[in-house]
């Protein structure tokens, strides 16, 4: 496939954005007019996000790792470990006009790429509020400016815009009522919110045979009785995300059976750009699906060990200069949640395998059904999560902050595997 290269890139996140909340795979989805402008987009299948939040998995869109090599294991991790090119960056570097606009900037404070992310709208106080149009006028560049924009939008995250309205249920009430149905119908009315009215009004303003354009979800949204929302269990709502792609050139990109992750936008992306990266991760360049294996697991991960609540408003207005590390402000720990976990899974697209970390509990399920079922070989997981590990180009950047936790389970980790005794 060769092709001259793309300047213009258009990457498009809406938070919590589920595999079912689109009209392609849900006939309840009524988005006649995004339907249109996307109908020559790509629809990827088996494509899933590495991580159950929002900073972790933007973090590896954005530099085409897992949250093990990045850094951000978790939502609450504070900074990433020094040292990784994100898209952001490289495309600056290389004298991109770079748009980054999200309905809440603030959730990337104190990432590398914080600096190039601002307000949809810089005169709304309230984002749900405001007016798309400083926004279009930033994307309309002269045709021979490449650009690199990014979008976040955040309406369709809990609350899903209810909040203020009388009587307004709790999803998780409904869903415990057996009214998940109804309860969906909140959710997937954010969803078309967004699609129908700001994803349309912006994408009908560009001249889209330019534009390489990537409409994905960070994670999913639970809904359903193992979780409501998204940060506390791997579950296949929530890591089970639509992918719409749209490359010039490139009349359907041809996807592999494999599962493809969030971690491959990094490889091709750059690749799309002719943009040099010294990128070793897991990423597939996704121009190339034949260099995808048949059995190819892609893994997602969550660790919620520490301060659970931590990203109020307050911390988040704090100095960069007083996080100290991942971990730690003014040099001392942010406090632990006691009942934080740390999981990991790994699917094939059909089925889905998680593990407890801690406890060792797993549990294998098919994706679609959502359905649970017996998993003949738990070693064989466990194992190819193991190479993972510990095959990582990027296993250094551990070394330069752990605490004595990630320590413990890394040493648990050598000791299991019979590297120390
Ligand atoms: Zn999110």
């Amino acid at each position: 496939m060769t092709k001259d290269s793309v300047n213009k890139f258009l990457l498009i996140s809406i938070d919590c954005w589920r595999y079912d909340a689109l009209s392609r795979t849900n006939p309840l989805f009524n988005t006649p007019k995004f339907d249109l402008l996307t109908k020559d987009f790509t629809l990827a299948e088996k494509f899933f996000v590495t991580a159950p939040a929002t900073r972790p998995s933007h973090t590896s869109y954005f530099t085409g790792l897992y949250p093990f090599e990045h850094g951000l294991y978790g939502q609450t991790y504070l900074k990433m470990f020094e040292g990784i090119p994100n898209l952001f960056q490289l495309f600056a570097d290389e004298g991109y006009h770079i748009t980054g606009r999200s309905e809440r900037a603030e959730v990337f404070r104190f990432l590398d790429y914080e600096p190039f992310i601002t307000s949809i709208d810089p005169n709304a106080k309230a984002q749900q509020l405001g007016s798309l149009e400083d926004l279009i006028s930033d994307l309309k560049q002269p045709s021979d400016t490449p650009q690199f924009c990014f979008l976040h939008f955040w309406y369709t995250h809990g609350g899903y815009g209810m909040s203020g309205i009388p009587g307004a249920p709790s999803l998780g009430s409904l869903v415990n009522q057996g009214k998940t149905d109804e309860a969906l119908r909140y959710y997937y009315a954010a969803a078309t919110h967004i699609l129908e009215f700001k994803l349309v009004e912006i994408l009908k303003q560009l001249d889209l045979p330019n534009w390489a354009v990537f409409i994905f979800g960070d994670h999913g949204e639970g809904i359903c009785e193992e979780l409501i929302d998204h940060g506390s269990t791997l579950n296949q709502n929530v890591l089970h995300v639509p992918l719409l792609t749209h490359i010039p050139g490139v009349e359907k990109l041809d996807l592999p059976d494999a599962p493809i992750s969030a971690i491959d936008l990094f490889p091709t992306i750059t690749h799309l750009a002719n943009i040099d990266t010294e990128y070793k991760g897991y990423g597939k360049n996704l121009l190339y699906p034949s260099e995808i294996n048949d059995d190819r697991l892609v893994l997602s991960e969550l660790d919620s060990l520490f301060g659970i609540g931590f990203l109020s408003q307050k911390n988040l207005d704090m100095p960069h200069q007083r996080v100290t590390s991942r971990t730690t402000i003014d040099n001392e720990e942010i406090s632990r949640y006691t009942e934080g976990v740390r999981l990991w899974s790994l699917t094939d697209g059909e089925y889905l395998f998680r593990e407890d970390q801690q406890t060792g509990e797993y549990v294998y399920r098919h994706v679609m059904r959502s359905e649970d079922v017996e998993c003949g070989d738990p070693e064989q997981f466990r194992n190819a999560y193991d190479d993972i590990l510990m095959c990582s180009n990027y296993q250094h950047l551990q070394l330069q902050d752990s605490t004595p936790e990630e320590r413990e389970i890394l040493e648990a980790r050598l000791r299991n595997l019979g590297y120390i005794e």
